[in-house]
Order: C-alpha cells, then structure tokens, then sequence
C-alpha cells in the first residue's frame, strides 16, 4: 500500500471508508468553488454527502492506530492530491506543523473546559491552505464532563470548514450527545501476520523476529516495534515474565513485586525525561533566556509562571506514564497465564509467548488454579485504578500467584 495509509496494517475496512470519504471531501471543495460543477445553484455542505462529514470518532484498542488513521486522513483532506503521502502538505501532517492542523494530545490525567474553549475558538478559524480546518484530538475520552459539554457545542454548529478528528478506546468513552453526533471509525487488532509484515517492509526488520514481536505485543504496531528494535523494551518484557517463575513462595513473591514495581517505574521515567527536558528548554528560548536589556525582568517572571504549569503539566503526565506502564506490566503477565491456560486445555490458537516457556508451568498447575491467578492479575488492576499504592496491591498479587 502506498500514499497516507501506507502505516494501518490490517485495516482495509478502514482505509476503504477513509478514502471514499476524503474524495467526497475533494468533491465538496471542487464544487464550492466558483464555476466548480454546483448542482441546484447552492454549493454542497459537508454531511450532506454520504462520505464526507465533519465530525469523526475513530475508536480501537490501544495500538491498532487510531490517531495513525485520523492523522493520515487528516492528510489526505489536506492533500491537493489526496493523500499522495509525498507532498510539502503531507509531510507538515506527518511532523505535525501543518498550519491547518491542531493537534491536540492531552498529556495529564484529565482535559479541562478552558483549555477546550481556546480551541474551539481557535478550531472556527479559516484554513490558511483553503481547504479544511483539522482538529485531530487524541485521548478525547480524558475530557472532562465541562470540557465535552464545550466541545459538544463546536460538534454541533460547525464552522464550514472545520473538521473535528477524535480519538478514544471506544465510542462508550465519550459522552452519549457528542458520539452520536460522530461518525464513527472502528479500527481493529491487526493480524501478527499484517503486523509482522509491516515492520518487515517498512522497517526491515527481519521477518522471523518481525513475527516473534508482532505476536508478544497481540496486536499493537508500535510496542511490536520496540520489541523488535530496542533491547531495553525486550528485556524489560523477559523480566515481567520471570514473575510467574519466581513468585513460589513468601520471600520470592514479595521479591518479585518490589522488581515488577522498580522496573515499570525505571520505564516510566526513561519516557518522561526524554519527553521533559526538550520540553523546557523550548520555553526558555521562547522567553529568550539568557537576553538582556528592557522589559527581561517582566519577561523572565513571565517564564517562572509558564515554567510552573509545565511542571505541573509534567508531573501530571509522569503519574499517568507511570501508572500505564505498569498496567502494561500486569497485562503482559495475564496474556502469559492466558496462554497457559490455552496449553493446559489444549485450545488451537495462536500464542503470544513462547510455547517452550509455558509447558512446564502448564504441565505443574491445573486450569482452574490459572483462572485463579488471572483474576489476581486483574484484580490487582482494579485496585491500581482505585489508587491503591502500587506496591501493596502487586504484592497482594504476587502472594496469590505464588499459592499453588
Ligand atoms: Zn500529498
């Protein structure tokens, strides 16, 4: 597959309703211009066509490219050709400075009203190129109920130009007033073989470790990435896996929770420092720190306010980092047991692990002490989600692991 949708492995379906939807939208354009074919003597808006409309929902679990869709159609609507995937206006979509592109990401736990009013004012705008306005709004389910109320507004009285892309797990996350006033795009988990085939083309990664890694990360393109690619993810993972071997009794159970909560915190914080530090050292320069001469001192405390609420914004992000890391910890150990289970009843699917590494296991235990342990594992999620500290809840976990 070439063009914008070249990275959806998987997704025909998808892709298919993308592209009748941006040569809808490329229709809408040419018939709102002057001369440009308008039937009935008024140009065509956008919803009226069955293709095109302006407000879209795409939904999917996590990794299986849901801001990758809406950022590729995105392009394609903003592509004179749409979606060649080569042009000056296709790659300001790909690195994110395309001047009629607002890409929102909301980096704490939650997105709040006033935040969502700034860009709803900034979403009426006109586009600068002539074609659309694009708002491509991720984890639009982390808006807060006044911040949707807002957002429902601008859904339902919609610039002309304006088109809103949001992104969520699934259409339940959003309020039910803002969903149905979406259209709404599924995507699904992709095949290991789509996955693996992708990181072989487009990466190169050679095809038998492609295929190893698309199958440990079920699904998701990029961590199937990172397993492939970068060491430190691939031991992290062996490490989370040793639990089930190490968690025999007290002393080891405990053991093996204090390392299972050092390690997803290790991760968590190479994430954040890598994302933070660039972070200020932008606003510095934007403030032109290290300048001198009139108006500095109004404009350095200036910066200590803005410098405030991006460590704030950080600290917030690093708590969700953290605590996402970890549940990927915890759901990495429940698809080990889950395919203990799948060997222990002799089911025919496809396995995410190593099946060398579960025979023994599997052989030593019985099914329903494996359905004990996975709801010990989810258990342990839920207690998480309810801010229970890590460490009591994982050992609580680990314990249960450990009886026989
Ligand atoms: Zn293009």
């Amino acid at each position: 597959m070439t063009g914008v949708f070249r990275d959806l492995p998987g997704q025909d379906a998808v892709v298919a309703q993308l592209r009748r939807a941006a040569a809808g939208a490329a229709d809408l354009l040419a018939g709102a211009r002057p001369g440009g074919g308008v039937r009935g003597g008024r140009p065509p808006r956008v919803g009226e066509q069955s293709a095109m409309t302006h407000a879209w929902l795409f939904t999917g679990p996590p990794g299986s490219g849901r801001s990758v869709a809406a950022r590729a159609f995105a392009a394609a609507l903003l592509c004179p050709s749409g979606g060649c995937g080569e042009c000056p206006s296709c790659h300001q979509v790909f690195a994110g400075t395309h001047a009629d592109l607002l890409l929102i990401r909301p980096e704490g736990l939650s997105y709040g009203v006033k935040q969502t009013r700034d860009l709803v004012l900034r979403a009426a705008g006109k586009p600068i190129g002539g074609r659309w306005q694009i708002v491509l709004f991720e984890d639009a389910d982390r808006c807060t109920e006044q911040a949707a109320n807002a957002l429902l507004k601008a859904i339902e009285e919609p610039a002309p130009r304006t088109v809103w892309l949001l992104c969520a797990p699934s259409a339940e996350d959003l309020v039910p007033t803002i969903r149905s006033r979406c259209r709404v795009v599924t995507l699904v988990v992709p095949s290991s073989d789509a996955v693996a085939q992708i990181l072989t083309e487009r990466d190169g990664i050679e095809p038998a470790r492609a295929l190893a890694a698309a199958r440990a990360a079920q699904g998701h393109v990029g961590r199937a990435r990172r397993l492939a690619t970068d060491a430190s993810a691939a031991k992290r993972r062996a490490d989370v896996l040793k639990v089930p071997l190490q968690a025999t009794s007290l002393g080891p159970a405990l053991a093996a929770a204090a390392t299972l909560v050092r390690t997803a915190e290790e991760e968590a914080k190479a994430v954040t420092e890598e994302l933070d530090e660039p972070e200020r050292e932008a606003l510095r320069r934007a403030f032109g720190e290290g300048s001198s001469g009139k108006g500095v001192a109004k404009a350095m405390r200036g910066m200590a306010g803005a410098m405030k609420d991006l460590e704030d914004r950080q600290k917030s992000r690093a708590t969700r980092v953290k605590r996402d890391t970890l549940d990927q910890a915890l759901l990495e150990l429940a698809l080990f047991y889950r395919d203990i289970l799948m060997v222990q009843l002799n089911a025919d699917v496809e396995l995410a692990n190593d099946p060398a590494s579960l025979r023994k296991l599997a052989a030593s235990s019985t099914p329903e002490a494996t359905l004990r342990r996975l709801a010990a594992i989810m258990h342990c999620r839920e207690l998480l989600t309810l801010n229970v500290a890590p460490l009591l809840a994982v050992e609580e976990m680990t314990l249960s692991l450990s009886e026989g």
